[in-house]
Order: structure tokens, then sequence, then C-alpha cells
């Protein structure tokens, strides 16, 4: 099964592993507790010397481990750990890998929670620095004798810059710095960070995995990268074991059964159906993404429009060479802002929500929404003007999505 195609993989993936009464996917196991025949094995599964059991589902279920395997696949990693949210994912790897005195250099072009999360962390003494990420030249400029990791998005959201991905993960390889990436708006079905360097990569499934806004859940993935033996915040008790092993192994312990943030069987097994049609999904989110971003592009009524499949993007090299598509994710700016209001609730269609790459377009004014806290000297270090609009992009007909822009968008020529 190791050589299958993407979508292939996701679809037969479960069976390879053994599914009760030849189920062709994964049961919803709703039990809390795992009972043993003999306690020697319950004390193995407590020591790690035991693998594949189950102990207590806050440290993972054979649905929720059916579905970190499907990530890791995806992902082609050497392990996955689910969570409840994709920011309970983002919070165990900073909290878990991070000490008080060591420095983190972040791309300044981050989700609005992920940017108050750092603020947590400063106040926990972790220090962050934020940089125009699209330039390595920057982040390395930023790195200090305690810096221990580099983050980034790969499309942030919602000004969609993208970082120079590949000259970042240069850069942390000759350091031997941790390279967490993002992949939230791309998803490994148009990008996988492993091909940069990436040593994590934070998934957040409530999205386009999932894909049809009814779930929540974020996955942490180790691609064997990154050298954790070299790491200095390893706790003794995790040094026992592979090297490549050591990372996810203290995030699974300290971040996922400390913290709590445990994903639920039933919310993995929906995750774990969306993602059979993830690859389908995009394609369908992208084109229409690009079809409306050159139709807005086009009209008067626009002033500018981010995108990184349009040519005008200052980053429309890069999502040519390294993605696959350039995602659902688009913002635009009206070029009368006062006009704004008005223009989306004539809007029919895309549907007045916070929430990304769903199987609806959804619509959503930026700064005085998801960056309202963010407070306007931020949002404009961020690009984030007051009339910015983020749209994701559905699967919906392209002519209908078009015609309803043509009629809202009359009202503010
Ligand atoms: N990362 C990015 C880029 C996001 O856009 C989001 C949410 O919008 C998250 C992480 C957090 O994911 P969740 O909502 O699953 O906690």
């Amino acid at each position: 099964m190791e050589k299958l195609g993407f979508t292939t993989g996701i679809v037969h993936g479960d069976r390879t592993t053994g599914v009760e009464h030849g189920g062709v996917r994964q049961a919803i196991h709703t039990s809390v507790q795992y009972g043993f025949e003999r306690v020697e094995d319950l004390i193995g599964v407590f020591q790690g010397t035991k693998k594949g059991g189950f102990n207590y589902a806050r440290q993972g279920t054979p649905t929720t481990a059916a579905l970190e395997r499907k990530i890791t696949r995806l992902e082609e990693g050497v392990g996955s750990i689910c969570f409840s949210t994709g920011m309970a994912g983002l919070s165990a790897i900073f909290l878990t890998l991070l000490r008080a005195g060591d420095h983190l250099v972040s791309s300044r072009y981050v989700f609005g929670n992920t940017n108050s999360l750092f603020g947590t962390l400063r106040t926990l003494g972790i220090d962050v620095t934020m940089v125009d990420a699209t330039s390595a030249e920057n982040v390395a400029n930023a790195i200090q004798p305690n810096t221990r990791m580099v983050f980034v998005e790969t499309i942030a959201n919602p000004g969609t810059q993208i970082p120079d991905l590949e000259g970042i993960g240069e850069l942390c390889r000759a350091r031997g710095l941790a390279y967490v990436v993002d992949n939230t708006i791309t998803s490994p079905a148009l990008f996988k960070p492993k091909a940069v360097g990436a040593s994590l990569v934070l998934n957040s499934l409530t999205k386009t995995i999932a894909g049809h806004g009814a779930a929540l859940g974020g996955a942490v993935t180790d691609t064997g990268l990154f050298d954790w033996s070299a790491y200095p915040n390893i706790a003794d008790e995790y040094r026992r074991s592979a090297s490549k092993e050591q990372g996810l192994l203290q995030i699974r312990k300290k971040g996922l059964r400390d913290m709590g943030a445990a994903l639920s069987s039933e919310q993995a097994h929906s995750i774990a159906m969306g993602a059979e049609t993830l690859a389908l999904r995009v394609a369908k989110c992208s084109e229409n993404a690009l079809a409306l971003a050159q139709y807005l592009e086009k009209h008067e009524a626009i002033g500018h429009v981010f995108y990184p499949g349009l040519k005008s993007h200052p980053q429309y090299e890069i999502a040519q060479a390294l993605f696959k598509g350039a995602s659902w994710l688009l913002s635009f700016e009206l070029r009368n802002a006062e006009r704004m209001i008005e223009v989306v609730n004539a809007l029919q269609l895309p549907v007045k929500a916070t929430g990304l790459g769903d199987t609806r377009t959804l619509i959503i004014p930026v700064a005085p929404t998801i960056f309202y806290e963010a407070g306007p000297e931020v949002r404009k270090s961020m690009g984030i003007s007051d009339g910015m609009l983020r749209l994701s992009a559905g699967i919906e007909d392209i002519d209908d999505l078009i015609a309803d822009f043509d009629q809202a968008l009359k009202l503010a020529v």
C-alpha cells in the first residue's frame, strides 16, 4: 500500500490494518477504558513496551489512531498526533518543546489566534520575534543563540503571503533549528512541507481535511527529518526512545496527555470520512477561488485582490513551483470600503461566517472580526486594511457565485 496515489491511499488505508468484521472503514470506538486479560499487558501499554495498545481515551483510541495513520500517510511523515482542535496542536508544540528563556522566530503573517498564543508564550518567558518571512534573510537576521524554532504558515490567513519556504528550510537545517510549518491553508493535497525540510507539520483538520464545517480537530505530524537527540528540551525519560520518536513522544505525553485536548472518536470518524474527498474538494475549491480572483481583479469596484494564483501576487512564482494549486483562500478590498457592509449583506450565496475550507463559500470582514482583538497596529503590520474581506471558496457552481457577486458589487460602483 506504500506506493498508492494520494486518494487511493486514503480510501483504502483503513483496510490494511485489520478492521473488525471486514468493515471497510474504522469503527467508532467510544470506550474510554481498555481492559486486558493479563495485567502484564496493561503495564506494557503504560510503559510503552507493548506497542499499539490503548489504556485511556485521552491518550488515543483505535479510531483516533486510524486517523493519525491517515494524516501521517498524507504528509509522508513518521507519525502524527491528533488533537481536539488545530489550536490545541499548536499550543502543544510550543508549550512542550519551548522553555522559559528560549526564543522563537515566527512569520509576522499568522492566524490571529496564533498571534494571540504568542502573547501567552511571552508571559511564560518565551521570547517571540515576528518577521516578514517572505524573505529567509529576515528570518536569519532574527536568529539568536537561544533560538530553538522557526514557525511559518504556508499561505498566510488572511493576507495570503507565502514565506520563502525553501530558503527557511535550508536555514533551519544549517542552524539545527526545529522548523514548524502550519499547512492548514494548503493541506497535504496541495503541498507537503516535508519537501522543504519541515520538522513538524500542523494541520487544522477542522478546515479542508474534514471539509464540511462539521468537526473540529488538529494534527501534528513529525516528518522524520529533525534530529531530536540534538534538541536541548527533550526530557530524560523520552531520550530513551529512538531519536526520530523523541519530539512526538514528548508532545504526546506532555501535550496531549497532560494538557488533555483529546480528539473524540466521533469527531475523528467524521474527519476521516471528510478526508476521503480531500483532493477532489481542494481541486474544485481552488478552481473556484482562481476564477473568482480573476473576476474580482478586473472588477471596477475592487481595489486589490490577494490570491497566490494571480500573476500580480508577489509570491506567484513560489506558489507555482511548490503548490499543486493556490488554495481556496482569497482576500480582497473594495475601492470604496464604506460600502463593505452593504455589499456583503447583498451577497446571497457566500455565508457570512467565520471558518475556512468548507464546501460552502464563506465570507467575513477581517478587521472588525477575526483581527479585531489584535488592534490597529498589528493589523497594519500584517497588511490588513479596514476594508479587507476574506473569502473561503466552496464547491458551488462558479457561474452562480459570479452572478451573485455581479449583483452585489453593483452597490459599490
Ligand atoms: N492555523 C490556521 C492557519 C488557521 O487558519 C486556523 C483556524 O482558522 C488554525 C490554525 C486553528 O485551527 P482550529 O480552528 O482547528 O483550532
